[in-house]
């Protein structure tokens, strides 16, 4: 297979300039002034449009069992969703019920995971803590790929992760070269005020907000970021939505850690007002963890990805539909948390982003591409336009235009949280390993085609952050007896 684009204009987190490239047998061989189309499989007109990286969507959870259901969008149909939206890789979320193996949830979802159309990797999630837990960590990092653990400090009662284990886990990523990463909720908080509110009979998706308000999350922020402190790990969070953890994020790097945060292309368009929607199904449609925010922390998410204090947007998705989030009908705790989201990220980073001037076509790529394959160990395999990496790439067309709706989504579930809003860039071709995976409204990928990418260990950040620590660790003093 040698796919040849010509005459398009090349967008890297770091570039933008006039080249062809041919992707041959599923990577980049060649980006030069004039490609001859000699022997090519294939040639697609790139005129007037730009070439950028395939996005990654480091945070998606398809057919997540989750709240007594399962998301409804599987690998088939959420990486379908993916690349008609320009994203040619998830990092997706293995997640043990407590006390199950970590090497049989891992491979459980490895199993659901075949179907995918487009590459994928797996964060694996700390929901409990015993020296099994601490072994298969190791076995994930060493032997299947795995340099990431996720950790949720919310959920109480089911997948909670709470301090002991945080540090437990905090400690053994150290010393297995992995990033830890938190959900920064307090869950003994959210639990006290959903609780009240329901005493107080307020039962409806209006007490969303109200049970997860920002403090919640900057607090839990704020204590991660302690815990990765004292013992000497990085950290990621994800899904930054408040701007007081964005506070805790500045802080925290301003004194020499290595802290990243995550925001999700929904946090940055919708606002609060959602969940004082009439309509009931409305409001349930929008529930998710971290809730909507009031108008002013939209700005600041804005003011964080411009400024670097954000590196990446993820989607977090995580689809229910109407007849699952009726579940909570009569108890705000039982409407299923999450959104759909993957297949409109790109498009509502670059309407809001790129066209307001709010990001320059460069960051555009950097937050959601670059940043990402750095931060999670396989640049430049991925989020690269060079010799050698992954053919995964979008040509972007900036002048079309696309209603965002749930009649010509891809994702399976019945609502779009974008309803009604008109973009103006989209992607008009997707290529995934070498291939044309998306034309102008059509999937044309086979199932299964995605593959498993492995992630390696770090190595370098350890290496300072380990000198750091060793300075402020104090020595023993020797003392006669
Ligand atoms: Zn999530």
């Amino acid at each position: 297979m040698r796919l040849l684009i010509k005459n398009g204009q090349i967008i890297t987190h770091e570039q933008s300039y006039f080249a062809d490239v041919l992707c041959e047998d599923g990577v980049i061989t060649q980006i030069n002034d004039h490609i001859p189309d000699e022997n090519v499989t294939e040639v697609i007109d790139a005129q007037g449009m730009l070439i950028m990286p395939g996005g990654i969507d480091p945070h998606t959870h398809m057919q997540l069992p989750f709240m007594g259901t399962v998301a409804i969008d599987d690998f088939e149909s959420g990486t379908k969703a993916a690349l008609a939206g320009g994203t040619t890789m998830i990092i997706d979320f293995v997640i043990p019920n407590p006390q199950q193996n970590l090497l049989e949830a891992y491979h459980q979802w490895r199993g659901w995971a075949e179907k995918a159309t487009c590459d994928y990797s797996f964060h694996v999630a700390i929901t409990w803590w015993d020296d099994s837990v601490s072994r298969d960590m190791q076995t994930l990092v060493e032997k299947h790929g795995v340099n990431s653990f996720k950790h949720f400090m919310a959920y109480k009662n089911a997948i909670m992760a709470t301090d002991d284990m945080m540090i437990a886990s905090f400690s053994r990523c150290i010393e297995l070269g992995a990033i830890p990463t938190v959900h920064a909720e307090n869950g003994e908080l959210v639990y006290h005020l959903q609780q009240s509110l329901l005493e107080r009979n307020i039962t409806g998706p209006e007490a969303h907000p109200l049970s997860r308000p920002p403090i919640v999350e900057s607090e839990a922020a704020n204590r991660a970021i302690s815990i990765a402190d004292t013992l000497g790990s990085p950290l990621y969070l994800v899904h930054v939505s408040a701007s007081q953890t964005l506070d805790a994020i500045r802080y925290a790097t301003e004194n020499g850690q290595r802290v990243f945060g995550e925001c999700l292309a929904a946090h940055l368009t919708i606002d609060d007002s959602v969940y004082q929607d009439k309509n009931w199904l409305h409001a349930a449609a929008h529930v998710m963890s971290p809730p909507f925010r009031p108008k002013n922390h939209q700005q600041a998410l804005w003011n964080g990805l411009k400024s670097g204090a954000l590196q990446t947007t993820a989607t977090d998705h995580c689809a229910f539909c109407a007849e699952q989030k009726s579940m909570g009908k009569n108890d705000f705790t039982n409407i299923p948390n999450g959104v759909s989201s993957v297949e409109e990220r790109l498009m509502v980073l670059w309407n809001n982003g790129v066209n307001t001037g709010q990001l320059t076509m460069n960051e555009f790529v950097a937050v959601t591409s670059t940043n990402a394959a750095k931060i999670f160990n396989i640049y430049p395999r991925k989020g690269a336009i060079q010799i050698n990496a992954d053919a995964d790439l979008v040509i972007w067309d900036p002048k079309a235009t696309k209603v965002l709706s749930v009649i010509n989504q891809h994702s399976k579930v019945d609502f779009n949280i974008y309803e009604g809003m008109t973009m103006t860039g989209i992607p008009a071709y997707t290529i995934a390993a070498g291939e044309v995976a998306y034309q102008r409204g059509e999937v044309l990928v086979k199932v299964g085609k995605g593959k498993y990418i492995n992630r390696p260990p770090y190595a370098s950040y350890y290496q300072t952050i380990e000198q750091s620590h060793q300075r402020k660790v104090a020595k023993a003093v020797k003392r006669d007896q």
